[in-house]
């Protein structure tokens, strides 16, 4: 995949900004310690944001011209408080055409706690339904890319880490900058040649910068990297500062290790076609509809009528122990999950996040887990090791082993998931199977099975482990793996478990008066009937891991004899990381790409050909809770030919094709 200048830093918890608060005679106002520098001025900290960035960078005349389909991008060092976006957020609100979105990608070394966050902006009262809505998103403090629908018009992608290497994997394009970060003289470290040269190689032509400095160093290191600038009058008493353009950026030589994963260029979306209604495809669905593409979301049954109709699924993940690309991908996807359920379902009534317990049956799961905690530095919002005792007291059930704890984890209703999915506003939901796909050189013919045809602009295929019975996808390595789920009912009012419990299998919450529990797990078995052995197996499962909680049920005449379940299969890559993104054209890979096999250092400059509008998102395994919101994101933002929400690296690890080339390399083809 992608090699950037820097290594990928760890996934830890980021050191949260140091604040005091300096009064002056208007208020307080937030003052960074580690710094020695304001965030912004109480007094006229609003004016000269609007000076130095919003006016400097013509925002209000840009904004009004709009007329693109893809998204205003406006690209930031230090979001700090987030004054400045907040104040673009609003100059866009009042100026742009109604059809226009707008994409704003920040990056933070030291980001706020939400209470500071909340306690900073509070300052500003006309902007408290703007600033409630980043509190209600404020990501955990982990390094990485943490994407914030605000509105179905604005996104924002905090990229927390330091800016140059964050802006070194941005897989995106900004308009302009807002060139923030504490003055040079007390934070030379961001201020770097490194740092010019990234926002230079993620320009648009003819973007432009602004920042309140006009450092020697900077107006350097910004010429050098290919930015033209001028001296204009600073806000207030600051004399002057720096506003310019760069309109021919350099060409991006990144991709010259990894040509096949050089994007698709943009075309024309204005309706999209979703072909399978699980998880994968209703959260396509959802996210294409929501920035105003015209879906129809297709699926031989209905919605969640595949892997994704249990009743109750578990949010969680299982993250390696030392890390690796797929934990990276696995644990922003369950951060991401989180705060898409909780925009599309504040009430709660699909998903409740009380927590998930991963228990160590084992010593030697004891063991990964314990070099898993050592290794990573997570927050303990985020994952916390507990003892027996304490596991049990999270449980509501005594056990007799320890494990992980991930607070902010839970549990979903997948099947009802699915369909509300199905039922957003711009998706129509059709019943039908797709027996073919066929390119028209300008979109996609799809004919059903019973002899209807349909046309769209662009086509994302998302039938788990049949994707492959299309042809285009024919040599796609996906594994069906039978999965049984068992239910049995429990009496109404009965104790419950008040975590989600996984160990071998998982046993959530009952729910409407029903305990689930399971999933069997039964590599390249199709059949979806119920079997009772399977029962067994998960009831056994139960009993060794919950043995107290399985003797409450029993005394409370929970009947094992009447078990109800589910059997359905789920997809599996080889890898086990799911296939999200464009299609490749595997023929012309093989024959582009075959030299490989000989030499793999001698990688030819011919950029992946794909299929022209035609995407997959696949593979999720057992963790589509995890994966799939995230995935259609990464879909619908390249689709929209928006900014990506996870680090190109990782964009990369997802791609569909990256099996064809680890194959070559390999000799396996040919
Ligand atoms: N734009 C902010 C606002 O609207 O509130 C104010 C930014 S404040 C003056 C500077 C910010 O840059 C701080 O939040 C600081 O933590 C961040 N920062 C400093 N060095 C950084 C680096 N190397 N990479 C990313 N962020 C950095």
């Amino acid at each position: 995949g992608y090699v950037s200048p820097y290594p990928l830093p760890p996934l830890a918890a980021l050191e949260c900004a140091t604040l005091d608060w300096r009064e002056d005679a208007t208020g307080e106002a937030p003052h960074s310690t580690r710094y020695e520098d304001v965030y912004f001025s109480r007094h006229d900290g609003r004016a000269e944001t609007e000076h130095v960035f919003i006016q400097h960078n013509h925002l209000p005349e840009r904004f009004a011209a709009w007329q693109a389909s893809r998204p205003f991008v406006i690209g930031e060092t230090g979001f700090g408080t987030g004054l400045n976006m907040l104040c673009a957020w609003a100059c866009f609100e009042r100026h742009a055409p109604a059809s226009a979105r707008l994409h704003l990608v920040s990056t933070e070394k030291h980001p706020l706690t939400r209470d500071d966050l909340e306690r900073a902006l509070a300052v500003w009262p006309d902007f408290t339904h703007k600033a409630r809505i980043l509190i209600a998103q404020w990501p955990e403090p982990v390094s990485g890319v943490h994407r914030l629908v605000l509105n179905e018009r604005i996104t924002l992608d905090l990229h927390f880490g330091d800016s140059a290497e964050r802006l070194s994997r941005l897989d995106g394009k900004v308009d302009a900058w807002f060139l923030d970060g504490f003055a040079p003289a007390r934070n030379p470290d961001m201020w770097q040649p490194a740092l010019f040269e990234a926002m230079a190689a993620h320009s648009h032509p003819g973007a432009t910068f602004a920042t309140f400095t006009c450092a020697g160093f900077v107006k350097r290191g910004l010429r050098a990297a290919g930015f033209n600038w001028e001296k204009v009058p600073g806000f207030g008493r600051k004399r002057e500062m720096l506003r310019g353009r760069i309109d021919t950026p350099p060409i991006d030589g990144s991709r010259h290790a990894t040509p096949w994963f050089v994007p698709p260029e943009t075309c024309s979306a204005r309706h999209v076609a979703v072909i399978g209604a699980g998880l994968a495809g209703a959260s396509v669905a959802e996210a294409l509809a929501r920035r105003g593409v015209k879906v129809t979301l297709l699926d031989r049954e209905a919605p969640g009528a595949g892997a994704s109709g249990n009743r109750q699924g578990a949010l969680y993940v299982k993250l390696a122990a030392e890390t690796n690309l797929q934990s990276r991908v696995y644990l922003a996807g369950l951060l991401h999950t989180r705060r898409w359920l909780a925009r599309l379902d504040p009430t709660r009534e699909l998903w409740q996040d009380g927590g998930v317990l991963q228990l160590a049956m084992s010593d030697k799961e004891a063991q990964r887990q314990s070099s898993f905690m050592d290794f990573h530095r997570l927050p303990t919002s985020v994952v916390e090791a507990v003892d027996a005792a304490r596991a049990g007291e999270l449980a509501g059930t005594p056990l007799s082993r320890g494990g992980l704890d991930y607070p902010g984890a839970g549990w979903v209703r997948p099947a009802a998931l699915c369909q509300r999915l199905a039922a957003t506003a711009g998706v129509h939901f059709h019943r039908g199977e797709v027996t073919s796909l066929t390119s028209t050189g300008i979109g996609w013919q799809l004919t059903l099975a019973n002899g209807d045809a349909l046309a769209a602009d662009q086509v994302v295929v998302a039938t788990a482990w049949q994707a492959p019975l299309l042809a285009p996808l024919a040599w796609l390595p996906l594994r069906p793996i039978r999965g049984q789920v068992s239910e049995v009912r429990v009496p109404s009012g009965m104790p419950t478990l008040s975590r989600v419990v996984c160990a071998g299998g998982y046993a959530p919450p009952a729910i409407d008066g029903v305990q689930c529990f399971g999933a069997t797990f039964a590599p390249g078995d199709t059949g979806t009937e119920l079997r009772e052995a399977d029962h067994a197996a998960n009831l056994a499962e139960l009993k060794r891991t919950l043995p107290a909680y399985v003797a409450v049920l029993a005394d409370a005449g929970v009947d094992w004899a009447q078990m109800d379940g589910r059997a359905a299969l789920r997809a599996a890559t080889p890898d086990k990381t799911p296939y999200a993104g464009p299609a490749p054209d595997a023929e012309r890979w093989l024959s582009d790409y075959a030299g490989l096999a000989k030499d793999a250092r001698r990688t030819p400059s011919v950029p992946g050909q794909h299929h022209r509008g035609l995407w997959v998102s696949t593979g999720h395994g057992s963790r589509g809770l995890a994966s799939a919101p995230l995935c259609a994101e990464v879909i619908a933002s390249r689709i929209c030919d928006e900014p990506l929400p996870l680090e190109r690296d990782l964009i990369d690890h997802l791609h569909p094709g990256r099996r064809l080339i680890a194959d070559l390399i390999r000799g396996r083809h040919g």
